[in-house]
């Protein structure tokens, strides 16, 4: 019988929602999706000292903004210690785990002691119990730790959906520790009563874990749990070829919302990260669910690619509701303390300006000059502003105070200065974006103009 896909993901609140984690989250979510199954939230805060409420905050408003929406959850595993507490329990009556009342100084002498004689360090099993081992006396005093009893022997083997069948020898790894001295279980631990418990059919990790696995794999066995699959996803680099990591640039997601980027463009993006679709590149949620079945993931490391994904946002920039667009470029004003006011106008620029911008913070660069004076360099003035345009713009001024204020009645107005002045359009164009813009190069001029007041206009061309 096929188990019902059941996949989770399973954050540290020591700090944001990181880019990898963001994608692997997106991977469990569309995997689900894609076989009808169910996608679990679990905040792993048993590393007390190091969680926070903001970090978990931060995390759950990075799901909601990329729409990873999960059907259980958030679930804690610090209101689960009681159930970690039973299964200890059980395994120290069962055998398959016990005390250990090594000190740390105990353990460095065991190491150096192994070191010494040129074997690899590794626990030496001291207080496992064994048939007729008569085991040292528990000192008084010290708290101990609870260890797995790995099996001594055999092979660990699993077929890994992302990198195939892996086997790790268990003379490799040795004893865990479950449980630490002040009584808190381990990760490996509860990791594994928690995908028990949640019936977790998929496990999709980051790399960085594979090391892990053949500890849960072992402790799934002795607890008689059904084993789930893992898939371990490889990391991203940044595109100095190094590990993404919290001094390399922006990765926590919450920081694109604030650059600009569209959550559908972002899922998009992250979703080509280690995973294709024959040659797709821009695609919908539904199609992402539609067609990610686990499949087609990458073995090797993905590249984070600050220009792809702005031309990912570019593509979706344009084609967005154009409401929407306009509410976002509108907070993004906010931010930078302009009030964009009633009416159409700020939707009619974003129209205007939005083939031109791979984010809303760009498009919000481009409209400010509508809302706060602008000033060109003195390189543009001197290029633009010439003698022979200056008599135009003056024409070009009278014109313009008495038009209707229509993009076709200025457009009439710049065409007729051009002709009375034998100039070509550039040179006057450029001239008054120079001006009126603070920048050469914009959208065709009578439109970029008629979204400003006729009292604007004239008074920054009047600076000729
Ligand atoms: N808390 C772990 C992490 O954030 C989860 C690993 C797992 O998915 O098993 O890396």
């Amino acid at each position: 019988m096929t188990r019902k896909v059941r996949t989770r993901i399973a954050p540290s609140p020591t700090g944001f929602l990181h880019l990898g984690t963001a994608r692997t989250a997106l991977f469990s979510w569309a995997y689900a999706r894609h076989f009808g199954g169910e996608f679990v939230l679990r905040i792993e805060d048993t590393d007390v000292a190091r969680s926070t409420q903001d970090s978990v905050d931060q995390i759950l408003a990075s799901m909601n903004w990329l729409g990873l929406g999960y059907d259980e959850g958030p679930i804690y595993q610090m209101q689960r210690l009681e159930r970690y507490n039973t299964v200890i329990a059980q395994m120290l009556a069962a055998g398959t785990a016990y005390h250990c009342y090594c000190t740390p100084q105990e353990l460095d002498e065991m190491r150096e002691a192994q070191r010494a004689r040129g074997e690899k360090t590794h626990y030496d099993g001291r207080w496992r119990p064994a048939p007729g081992k008569v085991l040292p006396v528990a000192p008084e005093g010290v708290p101990p730790v609870v260890r797995f009893c790995n099996p001594p022997d055999g092979e660990v083997t699993w077929n890994d959906l992302v990198k195939g069948p892996i086997t790790i020898s268990n003379r490799e790894i040795d004893d865990l520790i479950i449980v630490r001295p002040d009584g808190v279980p381990t990760y490996n631990f509860c990791v594994v009563v928690d995908d028990w418990d949640m019936n977790i059919s998929h496990v999709f990790r980051g790399d960085e874990h594979v090391n892990n696995t053949p500890w849960q794999i072992n402790i799934f066995n002795a607890l008689g749990a059904p084993l789930p699959l893992f898939g371990h996803v490889p990391v991203i680099l940044g595109d100095d070829g190094q590990k993404l990591s919290k001094r390399r640039g922006a990765v926590s997601v919450t920081a694109y919302e604030e650059a600009g980027y569209l959550p559908e463009a972002m899922l998009n993006y992250l979703a080509r990260l280690g995973w294709s679709h024959g040659d797709e590149e821009l695609f919908s949620r539904e199609q992402l669910v539609q067609w990610f079945d686990g499949e087609h993931l990458s073995k090797s490391p993905a590249q984070w690619d600050p220009a792809k994904l702005n031309w990912v946002n570019a593509n979706y920039i344009k084609v967005i509701d154009e409401v929407r667009l306009t509410q976002l470029v509108e907070a993004q004003l906010v931010r930078r303390g302009i009030e964009a006011g009633k009416g159409d106008r700020l939707q009619r620029l974003c129209a205007l300006f939005k083939d031109r911008c791979a984010t809303t913070v760009e498009l919000a660069d481009w409209i400010g000059m509508y809302f706060v004076d602008v000033h060109a360099s003195a390189e543009d003035l001197t290029a633009h502003l010439t003698d022979a345009v200056r008599p135009a713009l003056k024409t070009l001024c009278g014109k313009l105070d008495a038009v209707e204020w229509t993009r076709a009645a200025i457009g009439v107005a710049i065409k007729e200065t051009l002709a009375a002045h034998s100039l070509k359009m550039p040179q006057l164009a450029q001239a008054a974006r120079v001006l009126v813009c603070g920048r050469a190069q914009t959208p065709s001029l009578d439109a970029v103009l008629e979204l400003f007041s006729r009292e604007t206009v004239l008074l920054r061309l009047q600076r000729a």
